[in-house]
């Protein structure tokens, strides 16, 4: 699932590119503070409540596919001419799914790293769900320039992860489990649904999974909300949780800390 880049990258890194569906010049929740957004285009799941569907498809009946082809020179000319606004943040891929395309992510976090004018952070916002312990030295040069991983652990429930986003959970666990090998900071995040993924027991799922993983600096919580459902519309796509309410932010607070709780008993198993 993974995009070649074009020949031209062998020699000059700049010139890799990849297919976003866009920028977001300053975002402020994929990561501290204020960032350069990259939404990647294409992604391999169908999770129930994605607000992005329009990032969804890999090809489009050409096989040309959606997004616009844009190089890593792009997106730095991008953060570069408005760099004063990002001195506390950096550039963040997410989508879609960023991993989808791991060799383009990989050359815009190491051109960043390098960037003349001073490092720049790099976040990568991931389902995990294209990475394969099969085939991880595909994701090795992305790993190695990651400061930071956003990882969505959609349910710690098995079943319920494939009934929610059309795929098992074993892609995402392995990619946690290399993350807390190689000591890469990482904040879990875990979207809370009314009737889905709000019952303690699920989300005590959560916390016991990165009871085992040392690395994660942060546990998010993320309230389901309806907005994405206009998109829906828009593209003629049935809204799988119609009549789903969005969720309550007191009871997600209440759900973290029951997660939080599983995890301590967790790590206190381990001897931690
Ligand atoms: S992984 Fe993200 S972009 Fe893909 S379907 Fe799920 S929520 Fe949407």
């Amino acid at each position: 699932m993974s995009v070649a880049p074009h020949a031209d990258a062998t020699t000059d890194p700049l010139a890799v590119r990849g297919r976003v569906h866009s920028l977001e010049t300053f975002g402020t929740v994929d990561g501290p503070g204020t960032r350069l957004v990259v939404f990647c285009q294409g992604c391999p799941l169908r999770c129930a409540y994605c607000h992005n569907p329009d990032t969804w498809a890999f090809a489009g009946p050409d096989g040309a596919g959606p997004g616009d082809e844009t190089s890593v020179r792009e997106i730095l000319g991008v953060f570069e001419r408005n760099r004063p606004f990002y001195r506390r943040g950096g550039i963040t891929a997410t989508g879609g799914e960023p991993m989808a395309q791991a060799d383009f992510v990989a050359a815009l976090f190491a051109a960043a790293h390098a960037a003349p004018a001073g490092r720049i952070h790099t976040c990568l916002d991931t389902s995990g769900a294209t990475y394969e312990t099969a085939g991880a030295e595909r994701f090795s040069a992305l790993l190695d320039e990651c400061d930071l991983v956003l990882l969505d652990i959609k349910a710690s429930d098995p079943a319920l992860h494939r009934r929610l986003c059309g795929l098992s959970a074993t892609h995402a666990l392995a990619l946690g489990d290399e993350l807390a090998r190689r000591g890469v900071p990482v904040v879990v995040r875990h979207v809370v649904v009314p009737g889905l993924t709000d019952g303690e027991e699920e989300v005590a799922g959560v916390g016991r999974i990165i009871g085992d993983w040392d690395n994660v600096i942060g546990l998010d919580l993320l309230p389901y909300h309806t907005m994405g459902r206009v998109k829906y519309e828009r593209l003629g796509i049935a809204y799988p949780l119609e009549g789903v309410p969005a969720m309550d932010a007191a009871r997600c607070r209440e759900l973290r800390r029951v997660a939080l709780r599983a995890r301590v008993e967790r790590r206190r198993e381990r001897g931690r």
